[in-house]
This record gives structure tokens, sequence and C-alpha cells, in this order.
């Protein structure tokens, strides 16, 4: 195992925390608060985070879409330039924040953004940004990852730089309380996935990261069987910090990392348009059993540690078949079922997209080939 671990946000968890970004950002910056389509509007966070920087300048920038596209967010990199803004605070959930740090690398580069995401252009520089949370799943708000999407070519792509990882993050649970169903069970299904992105690999015998990885999804699978006690202070804290340390850099330490079901479920999104997470549902299945060879003893560990199943010959089977309950349970889609087209036209054009994107060789051990893909796809949509 060799790994260099830092996570370096600072985390204010609790209640009545958003009051705390005034201590973080220093008086002489001049502030962008950038945001989505209004739901902090209508939830009284936007007034606690215009009450915390009232001692600030700050300009704002709105509408920032779920899925974020550079179309938009270039508009806050001209802004940004225009004002000379040097400090980001995004107030939002996954999409605002990964929004935010295209921003704040972007508006550090003379060329075309997009260039980041095509890995034509490595960050050296960025401006600062801290967050407020509002949808806890992606684990955006302390991790060095951004997903953007671009409208025009239907490409959603991701990067990773130590430069746009937030300086800090509150995390205030009381903010969930006005998210509907739907998001609170894609922040559990989200969390879920990336857990397993970095723990169903070919690796095992990384006990702290498997200890920790399987304490996540006990957690996850507390909560979505205690669905009925959301609207509680414990059930929505457990959520926030279960889904922040699902993908702030710990379990994925020094061990290997699949990200393929992302990958795949990235195209899916940008195509049809589907929620991320539902986007993860549809395909991970499918992809476990295409890769069953390597992944059959951390499924085993899996069923037996997170799922309580007896061991036997099926067990790698059965634990994906827990899985797939595990989503149904939350009345999420294992399969796509809304596409354009033919379903053999949908596969095609799936592949296709990922041919496009580079994505030829996936998974922890790049096993995952486009043929490889293609038959994933061929079992998850219906
Ligand atoms: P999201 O796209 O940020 O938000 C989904 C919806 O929830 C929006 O309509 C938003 O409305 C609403 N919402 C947010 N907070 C709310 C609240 N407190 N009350 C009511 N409504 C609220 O969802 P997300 O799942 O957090 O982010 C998904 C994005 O993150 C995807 O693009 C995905 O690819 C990416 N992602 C990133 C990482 C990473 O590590 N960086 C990891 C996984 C996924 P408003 O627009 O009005 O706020
Ligand atoms: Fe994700």
């Amino acid at each position: 195992m060799k790994f260099s671990y830092v996570n370096p946000t600072v985390i204010e968890f609790g209640q009545r925390q958003i009051a705390s970004v005034t201590n973080h950002i220093a008086k002489h910056h001049k502030v962008l608060v950038i945001y989505g389509g209004g739901s902090i509007k209508r939830n009284g966070v936007y007034d606690q985070v215009e009450q915390a920087l009232q001692e600030h300048q700050w300009t704002e920038f709105a509408g920032v879409e779920p899925n974020p596209t550079v179309e938009t967010l270039d508009k806050a990199v001209a802004l940004v330039k225009e004002q000379q803004l040097d400090y980001i605070l995004a107030v939002g959930g996954g999409s605002v924040i990964d929004g935010a740090k295209y921003v704040a690398a972007a508006a550090c580069y003379d060329g075309d953004g997009w260039d980041i995401l095509e890995h034509k252009h490595t960050i050296t520089e960025a401006i600062p940004l801290g967050a407020v949370l509002t949808l806890p799943a992606t684990g955006s708000e302390s991790n060095s990852g951004s997903v953007v999407t671009k409208r025009a070519t239907k490409a959603k792509l991701a990067f990773l730089s130590p430069y746009v990882q937030p300086k800090f993050a509150v995390m205030d649970p009381d903010v969930m309380k006005t998210l509907p169903d739907r998001q609170l069970i894609n922040g559990i299904v989200d969390a879920w996935v990336h857990v397993c992105e970095q723990y169903l690999t070919h690796t095992s015998k990384a006990y702290v990261q498997d200890g920790y990885a399987e304490a996540l999804l006990k957690s996850l699978k507390s909560l979505a069987q205690d669905f009925d006690k959301r609207d509680s202070d414990d059930w929505r804290a457990n959520l926030m910090w279960t889904a922040n340390q699902a993908l702030n850099g710990l379990i994925g330490s020094g061990v290997a990392q699949d990200w393929a079901t992302h990958a795949i479920g990235h195209e899916l999104t940008a195509l049809y348009g589907v929620d991320h997470a539902r986007s993860l549902a549809i395909i991970q299945p499918s992809l476990l059993r295409n890769q069953m060879a390597t992944k059959q003893a951390k499924l085993e560990q899996m069923g037996i540690e997170v799922f309580g199943l007896e061991h036997s010959a099926d067990l790698a089977e059965r634990t994906v078949a827990a899985i797939e309950a595990f989503y149904h349970s939350l009345e999420v889609a294992t399969s796509l079922t809304q596409y354009n087209g033919t379903r053999e036209q949908a596969i095609d054009d799936v592949v296709q997209q990922l041919e496009l994107h580079g994505m030829k060789a996936l998974g922890e051990s790049q096993a995952i080939t486009l043929n490889h893909s293609r038959q994933i796809l061929e079992n998850a949509i219906a």
C-alpha cells in the first residue's frame, strides 16, 4: 500500500453553522456567491448566507442547473474576470459546488475553460472557494472532483485538482428539510455507489479502508430502512455525514478504484437526462455481474459484512441481487426504460459516446473495453 493522504477542507457541521461562513472568508475578499435554480431563496438558506456576509463585499450568480453546463458556467467565469472577484462561495448541491470548482479554475486560465475537462489544460491555480452544502450526495463539498456537461455535444466529463478543493464546507442538516424524497433517495444511492467504486474491486485486505467502507454502507442501508424517519434530526445528520465521508479521499487511499459505473452513468445522464444517482443504479448491477470474475472476493465480503448473508457457492451473485433489492426498496429502477429510438439504437449511442470520450478501458484494471460496456448496457437497458 502506498499513498499520500490529506483532506484540507475545514468542516463546520451542525445546525445554525451557516453563520460561521463569516469567519472563513477574510473581509478583504470580493466574493462571488454562486447558486442554482432558487431553492435557497425559498428555504431561508440565502437569507442566512446574506446575514453571514453582511461585512463582506459580494455579488451573486444564480441559475447553475443540475448537471451544470459549461455554457452557463462560462458566464460566471466572465463575471469573475470582469469584476476581479477573488473568492467563490458555492451554495447548493453537487451541481453548484462542481460548477463553482470549474469557475474557480477557468477564471485563472486564458484559454477555453472546456480544455480543463478535455485534459488539455492542467490546473496550476484557482480562486479559493468555500461551500454551503444543501444536498448531501456527492461529497463535492470536501473533495477535489468536479463533473461538468457541455450541452452542445452532450458530453459529461470530470476533472480532479487539489486547487479546487473547498477551503471550508458548512454542513447544516436543517437545510435538508426542503429536499424532496427523490433527492434524498438520490443522495443515498450516489453515496452508496461512491463507496462501492472504492471497495468492490479486485483488491482486498485493506482492513481500515474496507472496514470503514462497510460501516458507511451499513449506515446507508439503515437510512434506507428507516426512510420513514427522514424528518428527524438524527436521520438528516447521518445522511449528511455518511455521504460526505463516502467520497472525501479516505476510503480510496491506497486501494484500487473502479469508477466505471460513473463513467457509463454519465453518458446516460448526458444523453437522456437521467438523474446522476439513478444512472448509477441502472449500470452498477449489470457491471458487477459482467466483472464478477475479478470482483467475486469483494462481493462475497460485502455479502457477509454488509448484508449478513451466509457463505455459499453463489454468494457473489446473491450480493448483487441484494444490491438490486436495496435500490428497489427505495423505488429506484435498475434498468433504463426511457431513451430515444430503439433499444439497439440507445446501446449504440451510449457506446459511441463512450468511445468519443476516450472511455475505452474502464475499471480498476482498465479491463472494461467498449465491448464489455456494450454487454453491460445490453443487460441494463430494457
Ligand atoms: P444537484 O444537481 O446539485 O441538485 C438537484 C436538485 O436539488 C436541484 O434542482 C436543486 O435545486 C435541488 N436542491 C438542492 N438543495 C435543495 C434543498 N435544500 N431543498 C430543495 N431543493 C434542493 O444534485 P446533486 O445530486 O447534489 O449533484 C449532482 C451532480 O454532482 C451531478 O452533475 C453529478 O455528476 C455530480 N457529482 C459530483 C461528484 C463529485 O465528487 N464532485 C460526485 C458525484 C456526482 P436548486 O438548483 O434550486 O438549488
Ligand atoms: Fe456520483
